[in-house]
């Protein structure tokens, strides 16, 4: 079947399942496989809950006339994504970075969708298959589409780069995470630069945090860049005001609060605030878009419970947000500081190494009370407590409660921090 086939039986059928947990009445069901399953197996079930078309790669599963056979299933999704993005109006923006894509990400949907019709990545949809997905949910009066992408090793952000054909982007920032699968930090600035790459050689706009000297190295002798910065005055300036602990800044004398914590979301908020400025979309607005939006799922939230003022960002951690994270915690204004930080994943063979670093850091800043949870904290030289799995955490408070106070708890994903909560 041609693509303009297949696309037009997704116009009729707009809606896209792979899951047949999910499936929703006259979707169309591209059967991926995964490390763990093979989506062909499922064609006959999703077109028995309803499917009005299923996409198999697997001459065996053929059913009816309602499966389609075609070479790959994942490059026949990606494939119909490109075509569909290419037969809308919508302009794309892009962003990447280690850190802080999907609080951009929404920053910039409640900036932009202020003046234009948008739609955005899904949560954290960022990958070979959510690009797709994300393009599939253009519809024809779209005006702007925010698509984040992830990467966890070279290459994949080209090859995102060519799925969805990016107006403009954004790289929030070159950290350390994923070392592993990048291999090392010039890795990642290669990796993440990919969208960068693109756009340049695709003679299209740029946006860019000027302040950033990798960022400026990289696109030194770049016209088509838009930038923000905090003192060049060649750039739109936005002035940080404080992080204390909400980030406030201020963009032509107007002052916006955010309700982020953490220094690292005052660029977040920068990107928004630029393209909003780009794209005509009043500064009032601006403001509007920037002091209502609040972080999702763990991603640098405060909260009370029980006595304890909470900081919960147990997201996810790497060795750059960790910092950030530890920084910003000495720097704020709150009685009895607590830490209970977690294992740093995907490090590679700079594992102990940066473990050991965030101990030290936390030394150094003279933080009282820490716990480190995880494998790799317990394997550090440090005078903190710590414990080789949250199993043991969890048994030792049970018989040592936290003393009431501030607490901060970050850790990578797979640690699941966000249990201490239980534990209070
Ligand atoms: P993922 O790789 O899971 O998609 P992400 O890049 O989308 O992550 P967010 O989910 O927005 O990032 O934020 C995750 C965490 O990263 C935050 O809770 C915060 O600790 C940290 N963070 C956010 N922005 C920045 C930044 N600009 N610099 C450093 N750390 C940041
Ligand atoms: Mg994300």
């Amino acid at each position: 079947m041609t693509l303009e086939k297949l696309h037009a039986l997704f116009l009729e059928h707009p809606i896209i399942c792979t899951d047949t947990r999910k499936i929703e009445e006259n979707c169309m069901f591209f059967a991926l496989k995964g490390p763990n399953f093979n989506g062909n197996a499922f064609a006959k079930d999703a077109l028995g809950k309803g499917a009005a078309y299923a996409i198999i790669d697997e001459e065996e599963h053929r059913t009816s006339e309602k499966t389609i056979l075609v070479n790959d299933v994942l490059e026949t999704l990606q494939q119909l994504s490109t075509f569909h993005r290419n037969r809308n109006k919508a302009k794309i923006i892009s962003l990447t970075g280690s850190n802080g894509k999907t609080t951009t990400k929404e920053l910039i949907n409640a900036v932009i969708s202020k003046k234009y019709r948008t739609i955005a990545t899904q949560g954290n949809l960022n990958n070979h298959i959510g690009v797709p997905l994300t393009l599939l949910s253009i519809k024809e009066d779209t005006e702007m589409a925010i698509v984040e992408m992830g990467a966890n090793h070279k290459r994949e952000i080209a090859h995102l780069c060519q799925i969805a054909q990016p107006d403009f982007g954004y790289i929030t920032n070159f950290g350390k995470a994923h070392l592993e699968g990048f291999g090392g930090v010039e890795g990642v600035i290669q990796g993440k630069s990919e969208l960068y790459d693109y756009l340049t050689s695709h003679d299209k706009y740029v946006f860019m945090n000027a302040d950033d000297p990798i960022q400026r190295e990289k696109l030194a002798t770049y016209t088509k860049k838009i930038g923000f910065s905090t003192s060049d005055r060649t750039y739109y300036n936005i002035a940080f005001v404080e992080a204390n602990p909400y980030v406030v800044l201020e963009a032509e004398g107007l002052r916006m609060e955010s309700q982020l914590i953490g220094k690292y979301n005052f660029t977040n908020c920068c990107a928004a605030v630029l393209m909003g400025k780009y794209f005509n979309v009043p500064l009032e607005d601006i403001k509007a878009a920037i002091e209502s939006y609040q972080p999702k799922n763990n991603r640098s939230q405060i909260m009370d419970k029980n006595g304890y003022k909470i900081i919960l960002d147990a997201y996810n951690a790497n060795p750059t947000s960790m910092k950030a994270a530890l920084e910003n915690f000495h720097a704020m204004d709150a009685p009895d500081k607590i830490m209970i930080i977690g294992d740093m994943f995907e490090l590679g063979p700079t594992a102990a190494e940066e473990h050991q670093g965030i101990a030290d850091l936390a030394e150094q800043l003279n933080f009282e009370q820490v716990y480190l949870v995880g494998e790799n904290f317990f394997g550090v030289d440090t005078p903190f407590q710590k414990f080789k799995s949250f199993a043991d955490f969890k048994e030792f408070l049970t018989h040592q409660p936290i003393k009431k106070g501030t607490l901060l708890i970050k850790g990578s994903r797979g640690m699941a921090l966000e249990r201490v909560l239980e534990n209070l």
